[in-house]
Order: C-alpha cells, then structure tokens, then sequence
C-alpha cells in the first residue's frame, strides 16, 4: 500500500511548489461545465436547480447572494495553495475553511489508473479512498441525506458537497485526469505498477516511475517555437480546451461556448443505474481515451532528473505535432459537453430521484 504514500506525497507537492498542474481542466474548463450544468437546470430541472441554488446562496451582511454552478466550480481549485496566478484572487474564508476541515483536499482531484487497467477498481495502484471518484461518491451519498461512510480528515458541509462535485466532475472527464502511465525503472518500457497478492501491493516509486498523469511528460518542440505549455497534463486541462473554444468561434466567451454546447447533447452522454456507481463508470469509460492520449505520442525518458524521488527518478519529453493537437480539442469539447449535461444529470439524481 506504499504508493497511497507517494500519491499523498504528490498531492502536497501540487498544492505547495507548483501551482500549474492544480488547475485541473484550467479554470476556463470548470467554468464552462458549471455553466452547461446551469442552462440543463434551468431548462428542463427547475425544482433541481432551485435546490442547488438554495444551497449555493451566500448570506452577506443580510443581503442573499445567488451563486451558480459556473461560479462555484473553481472553489476546490481556489482553495488549494500557490493557485492565486490561477484563481486571479486569494482564496475566500469559504475556500480557507473547508481547506482546513479537509487537509487533504488537494488529492481529491485525480485518480492514476496505469493505463493497462481496462476500467476504475477500487484498492488498485493509482487510486485511493479521496480520490476524485470516490469524493464524487461521498459528496453525493452526502448530498442525498445517506451518511457516507467516514473518511478520515473528511468533512463537507452541503454547500461545499455542491461545489465540490460541480469541481470533480469536470476533474475525470479530462482524460489525464483518470489514466496515468508508468514506467519500469529505466523509464523506457511501460508497466503495470500493479503487483497483486492480498492486500494488493504496487511498487510505484520503487519498482515503477510515475509520469504523475503526465505533469512529468514535459512538452518541446524544435527551436524556434515553444511550446504552449510546459507538460501534457496541462496541456489537457488548457490548451485543448482553448483550443476547442477557438475552433468553436467562442474564443472569448466562456458563456457562448457553454451555450454552444448545451444546445445538443454529446451521443452517449447518459448515464444507468444508480447514481452511487456513475462516477466509476465514468472513469472507466474515460480509458481508452487516456490510452490513446498516449499512444498517439511518442514519449521518450527526458534528460532533466525528476524534481520529486517518490516519482520514481525519471522524467519524459514529447512534441505535439499539428494532428495531435486537432484531434486533442476535439475530445476536448466533447468531454465538456458530457460533463456538463452529466453534472445536471447527477443534481437531478440527487433532488428529483
Ligand atoms: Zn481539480
């Protein structure tokens, strides 16, 4: 169970040294799933988006604020350390109190399924009790009147279950939010960290290098140009995304593209049985993609050391080559629109079962 440990150890980092991977989905892309979210509530789910709203208002000095979804979504990535470059303001005493009821909130945002893993299991490498889909499943349980089960330094209240959830489940439609490839430890052949026996073990760090879902592939490209983004995460969670909005004509409105979007949704956007087991099977439908977020590169060991030894060692390279990047906005604004009619979906389970 030592990779829970690395995985604690990377989350510390994301939220202390380096602000950039922490913004998961890049702010642009929370907002514009909130905002689908919004216009399906306000569409076709008034009594959900009355609730959810309820929740969402701020009592100010006697004066209620409404919030929406869009609005609200940032928080859990505003809340985390070194995110004010990000947030665009310091983090509200909303944001710094549930960061303390929640020291660990900073690993609820991914999940590192080894790319070899056809679906989500829980206890596998990779994944762990607070990790993006099993907070989806507490902050819903809790949500819907049940009691989760308790998870140590754990503690929502309604309001930050709502943002929370409109955060997460933008976190795993990204691809490389879910999906991680490692490395044997020469950093060039790609493995399983997965040992098994019972409790299963996996060797992440020690036998196996993590690319920490891709922050550690770092990104070139041949002189002159830079590349726009330092690494492959971010790549996902910004510039395909801006990427998309350009394409769609909405370079500078969030709001126009979250429209855009909502005005159809995505073939395969629904979602059976209860709503408790959504979250994993989003996670496993979101493999393959990781898979091929991957397989369409060529991803070579890199000369710079690892900045972080829980990793493994190792750290990677690769170009983005004008393909790449067209099919990458693609899934990009496809993935938006599934989380945001897949967010209205999960209210309108929780408040109109
Ligand atoms: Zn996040």
């Amino acid at each position: 169970m030592r990779g829970r440990i690395r995985v604690a150890c990377l989350a510390a980092w994301a939220a202390s040294a380096v602000p950039a991977p922490a913004a998961a989905w890049d702010f642009p892309g929370h907002r514009i799933v909130g905002a689908i979210a919004d216009l399906v509530l306000q569409q076709y789910h008034p009594a959900t988006q009355q609730r959810v709203s309820e929740l969402l208002q701020k009592n100010d000095g006697g004066s209620v604020q409404k919030r929406s979804l869009s609005e609200v979504a940032v928080f859990p990535d505003c809340a985390k350390k070194g995110n004010v470059p990000f947030c665009g303001r310091p983090p509200s005493d909303e944001e710094k109190a549930y960061a303390e009821r929640n020291p660990h909130h900073d690993q609820f945002h991914f999940a590192d399924v080894p790319l070899q893993q056809p679906s989500y299991v829980p206890n596998t490498a990779g994944t762990q009790g607070i990790d993006a889909v099993q907070m989806i499943g507490y902050a819903v349980a809790q949500l819907r009147g049940k009691t989760p089960p308790a998870k140590p330094d754990v503690n929502l209240t309604d309001t930050e279950a709502v943002w929370l959830i409109a955060h997460l489940v933008g976190d795993i439609h990204q691809p490389l939010h879910v999906g991680a490839k490692y490395f044997d430890k020469t950093c060039q052949t790609s493995v399983d960290p997965n040992i098994g026996g019972t409790p299963p073990t996996f060797g992440i760090g020690d036998t196996s290098a993590m690319t920490m879902g891709g922050n550690l592939i770092f990104l070139v490209a041949p002189p002159p140009a830079v590349p726009p983004v330092p690494n492959l995460h971010l790549y996902w969670d910004s510039t395909a995304v801006v990427r998309a909005m350009q394409a769609a004509g909405s370079a500078h409105s969030e709001q126009d593209f979250a429209k855009l979007l909502a005005a159809a949704p995505p073939g395969g956007w629904e979602t059976t049985g209860s709503a408790d087991t959504w979250a994993a099977q989003w996670a496993s439908e979101i493999m393959p993609l990781a898979v091929e977020a991957h397989q369409r590169l060529t991803i070579r060991k890199g000369s710079k050391p690892s900045p972080f030894s829980f990793t493994g060692g190792c750290t990677w390279e690769t170009t983005l080559d004008p393909s790449y990047q067209d099919w990458a906005k693609a899934q990009a604004r496809r993935q938006l629109a599934m989380a945001g009619f897949r967010l209205a979906a999960l209210f309108k389970a929780i408040f109109e079962p």
